[in-house]
């Protein structure tokens, strides 16, 4: 039996050189792969492989052993054509999980009609982290559920702070719940509704994005 997930990375541009620098910093094994010589070179004391490959053919997929990788991320940004054809190819040998950054909206909408269930956005993901924390400085961090619901970080500020959750009660008044408190180091994850919140404080809340939105205007 296979020990340890084996890891490709196709595109070591920010996005896939990123990935590929952390996977190899937790002592995974990957495999990075770029169709730019200068870019490869870059990556080979990074990753335990990395080696120039056009991943638009699929005899230099196959030749690589792409068979013999569990999950591959195509981080191929401006080339559209070529993140689609890389992707059709990795779904036609069968490879078992694979991961696609989408350029934009469209390209978003054929890679799920492909079938490929993990697209990621990362401009536009990073791009609404950034803005809830923009309205916000205590909003720590946003993250998309699904198109229509979210987890929040946020610190606990003038208006929640020396109140329990029972005297907030968020649920009520705004239709989200309060997942989790974390005290410095400490994770709370049952909190009670007589829990006094202190400043700083972080709250996790969860809930739609209409009742989030309510909830940071009113008490964050
Ligand atoms: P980012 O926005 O993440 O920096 P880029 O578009 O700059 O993304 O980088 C994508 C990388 O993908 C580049 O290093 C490019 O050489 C590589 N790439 C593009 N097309 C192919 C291909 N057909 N095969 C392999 N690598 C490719």
């Amino acid at each position: 039996m296979k020990q340890k997930q084996e890891f490709a990375v196709i595109g070591l541009g920010r996005f896939g050189g990123s990935i590929c620098e952390e996977l190899g910093m937790e002592g995974m094994s990957v495999l990075a792969i770029d169709n730019d010589e200068e870019r490869v070179n870059e990556f080979k004391n990074i990753a335990s492989h990395a080696v120039i490959a056009d991943s638009t053919d699929e005899s230099a997929l196959k030749e690589i052993g792409i068979k013999n990788i569990d999950h591959v991320i195509v981080a191929i940004g401006e080339n559209i054509q070529a993140s689609i054809l890389t992707t059709v190819i990795l779904t036609d040998l069968g490879i078992k999980r694979i991961t696609v950054k989408a350029q934009n909206d469209y390209h978003e909408k054929i890679l799920n009609k492909i079938g490929i269930d993990e697209v990621v956005h990362p401009e536009r993901e990073m791009g609404k982290r950034i803005a809830h924390h923009v309205i916000s400085n205590n909003i720590m961090d946003y993250i998309e559920l699904s198109d229509d619901h979210s987890i929040v970080e946020v610190k606990v500020g003038r208006k929640m702070s020396g109140k329990t959750l029972d005297d907030l009660d968020i649920r009520a008044h705004y239709g989200c719940n309060v997942v989790a408190i974390k005290q410095g180091k400490e994770i709370n994850v049952s909190p009670s509704a007589e829990e006094i919140l202190k400043l700083e404080d972080i709250l996790i809340v969860i809930g739609s994005d209409k009742d989030i939105s309510r909830f940071e205007k009113n008490l964050v």
